[in-house]
């Protein structure tokens, strides 16, 4: 992957710098570049919504480098077309949010290409950084890198160079963790994942649909039955291959989905006998199963864990995912935490980033690594 030292000299070239807002920005300030940043926040799907625009990003970003950074209302507009006609060296300048664009997300690559080629006239150079969209063929992640000289910024050579050790990794035991609410999004990695590890931990709202597949009832829990068969495949692969799926052995029981619900401890061959009967909904994994996942995860060499254990964000339901946190930031070994919903959950729940060997900024894009998928915004940096 060409990384920042391919791109040559950088004092006074225009970089247009792909983010996610971290310290590539300051490295091409200190190799003598101006910076055009282009991103995105949230899903405005096309169209213009300033609830997701990025002129507060734009002002704390100033606030962060201690210079002005200039704002571009628009991506492609006059006003994008001003500001970096404007932009010399040393300065910084944000365009609008990316996904204000159609284009920038179109199924159809014409229309991604046309995008792409307004934001290449405005620099010398690419950057790609934003590891969170780099599993996505999107106009400024893909097409973008092939118009202009294009390297990988800080944060995804970091990132790649993780997911690169996870894969190779020889070290034992290797554990893996998953759990949130999407099943089908992470059965795919656990088949790429099962000849390698030793140790598959599951929990959060995914364990139920294991537990249904081992035909224990689940109450109310979160079910996705469509996936019983391809989970059956699973476990009866993990047999063959003498990896350990580890399920819970209890749970915390809800009478609601609500923060202030009744809770009850139940053993999982009991989840519908709680006193809320079929209405019940486990809501995190119980007090015995934590710490067996503990110990396990402490005993590892190599652990990645990817998705909360419980309902996190209700203080009630935070307590399996905050033992398995505490439990990674023990192993002695390589610790990653995964992205998306376990990332804001170890922050949230107070745990330093150098507690691990590293967290990851992108969910999706890391199980589609780990998956050995090609992802786009990769493989045109190659
Ligand atoms: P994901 O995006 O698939 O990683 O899922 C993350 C979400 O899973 C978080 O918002 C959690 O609140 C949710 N989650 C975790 N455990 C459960 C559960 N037992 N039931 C419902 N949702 C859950």
């Amino acid at each position: 992957m060409r990384t920042l030292s391919d791109l040559g000299d950088l004092a006074g070239k225009r970089v247009l710098l792909r983010c996610d807002f971290n310290p590539t920005i300051q490295r091409l300030l200190e190799l003598g570049a101006s910076v055009l940043i282009c991103s995105h926040l949230g899903r405005p799907e096309g169209q213009v919504n300033k609830e997701f625009t990025l002129a507060p990003v734009a002002a704390r970003l100033g606030e962060l480098l201690g210079q002005e950074v200039i704002f571009a209302s628009d991506t492609i507009g006059v006003q994008a077309k001003e500001v970096t006609n404007a932009l010399s060296l040393g300065r910084v300048a944000v365009l609008e949010n990316l996904r204000f664009a159609e284009a920038e997300t179109s199924k159809d690559a014409e229309t991604r290409m046309a995008f792409a080629k307004e934001l290449a006239a405005f620099a010398d150079k690419f950057v790609s950084d934003g590891f969170g969209v780099v599993h996505r063929k999107h106009s400024s992640v893909y097409e973008l890198a092939t118009l202009l000289p294009s390297a990988a910024g800080l944060l995804i050579e970091a990132e790649v160079e993780v997911l690169q050790q996870l894969t190779r990794s020889d070290q034992k035991p290797y554990t893996v963790v998953l759990g949130g609410s999407k099943v089908s999004d992470k059965l795919a990695v656990i088949g790429s994942l099962l000849p390698k590890i030793n140790n598959l931990i599951v929990g959060g709202g995914m364990l139920f649909t294991f537990l249904a597949a081992k035909d224990y009832e689940v109450a109310s829990s979160l079910l996705e039955s469509d996936q019983i068969p391809t989970v059956k495949q699973y476990i009866q692969q993990a047999e063959e291959l003498g990896v350990r799926i580890i399920l819970p052995t209890d749970i915390r029981m809800a009478s609601s989905f609500s923060p202030d619900a009744k809770v009850e401890i139940a053993q999982i061959d009991a989840l519908n006998r709680t006193s809320f009967g079929e209405t019940g909904i486990g809501l995190d994994i119980g007090p015995d199963s934590e710490q067996v996942f503990s110990e396990v995860i402490q005993e590892s060499r190599v652990c990645f864990w990817n998705g909360p254990m419980g309902v996190f964000e209700m203080e009630a339901f935070a307590s399996g995912t905050r033992a398995i946190a505490k439990a990674l930031s023990q192993v002695e070994g390589l610790n990653v935490v995964g992205g998306g919903d376990s990332a804001s959950a170890v922050r949230a729940l107070g745990f330093a980033e150098s507690d691990f060997s590293h967290i990851s900024t992108g969910g999706g894009a890391s199980l589609e690594y780990l998956e050995g998928k090609s992802l786009p915004g990769l493989e045109v940096l190659k």
